[in-house]
């Protein structure tokens, strides 16, 4: 470990030299951040108030399983070894990654499956079997119109800094590229214009939750959600989601990066000037910085490291703006083995759908006829469970804070009763040996505005330009990385939020 950096740090001095930059959070963003920065030759300091890397990336040790808290579906690799690659290693070096085939299974309220399979022949000849050729042929045409989709956004308005709305003309081609495609138009009927089968409206389009949109309302340019997953493929890695972190934090110390774990942030310290110059831990000892990247959920960090400035639209007070869903996750650790039919991803729809959505987002109640996933870690990760035992990560989205008046704790029981029948029908062993329920109090306890860990909705007033920016303009020197800012939610977008707030770091010292 490199030496603790104290304070007394020369005023106006932005060029770094001697000063590191320091990263509030070691979760997926701080560590994307970090890997980018030292990348650039600076001095990084990553400051973790928990005792290891992963942030929502989370892990629960418990009654001999194992349980990976957070994200589940892995997709965009690429991203990881971008990051991976700018600290001199590669991430299929570092991590033993598996393309699950099928990425999802698909079960219907009619009782019908169908599986989200990997590569364009596999998925053609499912699509071909199940709802038949012309929704066959029809796929052709979607996966075209997925990548044009794909291709003109991701370099020019998703891996991108903006400083005003006007930057969204920078790129003029690829945004007439979009209107061709229609991207500005709502994806679930641009879905729906396409396939006949119902089923594939939902396979294709509930990605859309994933942005925190119902499908009927979120704009087409969201299909690349299902791009990354459905065409792209979804990975696990050997040893667990937990492995990503673990391996991105380690790459960072073999290349310099500094981690300190176990060691909250307290405030920010400034110079007269205004500018940060860097951060008081919460035991009181302070750390120079000639930059600092935050990572907290951007609400909270903003209330509790910037008390002094007034947050941006739709994030002071989460009132000001429309956050994602929120979402149950119900951990067990079971007896008994896998039903032979269940995939490592498990879509089961309600036959609601469009009403579901309403539920959530509009009426503030549960999913009166609810779609969860359920995922089966111990099926691809060894050590996850014990002999003869399984784990179920089973997720129910449900309302955010802001907008549902539920009384969670007389709600838990009963939803966990629910969700116990829900599993002993669709064939799961129930047999519980351990279990942990994380719902919106949960996560609000653990620092999530609105009690989603999802973040403000990529509706189009909080998207791209429009998100709360990178930059705090107001104090020089602070940066935001993670969900809350841009490019937005999700491992992939966080994972580009380090890499962009890395870029505004290096801007600034210019
Ligand atoms: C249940 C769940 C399911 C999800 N499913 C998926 C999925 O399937 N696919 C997908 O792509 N994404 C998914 N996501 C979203 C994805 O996990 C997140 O967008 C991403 O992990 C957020 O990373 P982050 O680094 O921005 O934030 P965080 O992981 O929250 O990192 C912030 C870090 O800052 C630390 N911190 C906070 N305050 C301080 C302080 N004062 N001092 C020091 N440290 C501090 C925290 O401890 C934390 O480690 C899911 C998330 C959850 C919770």
């Amino acid at each position: 470990m490199s030496p603790t950096h104290r304070t007394g740090p020369a005023r106006g001095d932005r060029s770094g030299r001697g000063r590191p930059v320091v990263v509030v959070g070691a979760g997926l963003a701080g560590l994307s951040a970090a890997c980018h920065l030292r990348a650039q030759g600076r001095e990084v300091v990553v400051v973790e108030r928990e005792d290891g890397p992963g942030g929502r990336n989370g892990v629960l040790v418990r009654d001999g399983f194992t349980f990976d808290t957070g994200p589940t579906v892995l997709t965009m690799v690429d991203l990881i070894d971008e990051a991976m690659r700018a600290v001199g290693t590669r991430v299929h070096d570092e991590l033993d990654l598996t393309l699950l085939d099928p990425a999802y299974r698909g079960r219907f309220a009619d009782g019908s499956t169908l599986h989200v399979r990997h590569g364009h022949e596999a998925m053609r000849a499912e699509i071909a079997a199940q709802s038949g050729s012309l929704d066959a042929a029809a796929f052709d045409e979607f996966v075209v119109w997925l990548r044009k989709l794909y291709i003109a956004e991701m370099p020019h308005f998703i891996d991108a800094n903006f400083d005003s709305p006007i930057d969204l003309l920078r790129s003029p081609r690829a945004a007439a590229e979009l209107l061709r495609l229609g991207g500005f138009g709502r994806l679930g009927p641009a879905i729906a214009r396409r396939f006949r089968d119902e089923r594939l409206h939902r396979l294709f389009s509930f990605q859309a939750m994933y942005a925190g949109l119902a499908p009927n309302d979120a704009l087409a340019i969201y299909a690349v959600i299902t791009y990354m997953d459905s065409i792209e493929g979804v990975w696990f890695p050997a040893g667990g989601m937990r492995a990503v972190p673990a391996a991105m934090a380690a790459a960072a110390e073999r290349a310099g990066v500094e981690f300190r774990y176990g060691q909250g942030v307290s405030r920010l310290t400034t110079a007269a000037s205004g500018e940060v110059t860097g951060v008081e831990l919460e035991g009181g000892e302070r750390i120079e910085a000639a930059s600092v990247v935050l990572t907290p959920d951007l609400p909270v960090a903003y209330e509790r490291l910037l008390p002094d400035l007034t947050p941006p639209r739709g994030v002071a007070g989460v009132r000001g703006g429309d956050y994602s869903p929120s979402a149950v996750v119900w951990h067990l650790g079971v007896r008994g083995e896998l039903p032979p039919q269940a995939a490592h991803h498990n879509i089961h729809f309600g036959a609601e759908w469009e009403g579901a959505f309403d539920d959530l987002l509009k009426r503030g109640t549960l999913m009166s006829d609810p779609s969860r996933l359920v995922t089966a870690h111990s099926l691809h990760d060894t050590e996850a469970a014990p002999d003869g035992c399984s784990t179920l990560y089973v997720l129910e989205p449900v309302p955010n804070l802001a907008v549902g008046r539920i009384d969670w704790a007389a709600e838990e029981p009963r939803m966990k009763e629910r969700l116990l029948g829900f599993l002993d029908a669709e064939g799961y062993p129930t047999d519980v040996v351990t279990d942990e329920f994380v719902g919106p109090v949960q996560w609000e306890a653990q620092g999530m505005a609105a009690g989603t860990p999802f973040a403000l909705a990529h509706t189009f007033a909080q998207t791209g330009p429009f998100r709360p920016p990178n930059v705090e303009k107001r104090r020089p020197g602070v940066f935001f990385a993670g969900s809350g800012t841009v490019p937005g939610v999700g491992v992939p977008m966080v994972l580009i939020s380090g890499k962009l707030a890395a870029a505004r770091v290096a801007a600034y010292d210019a």
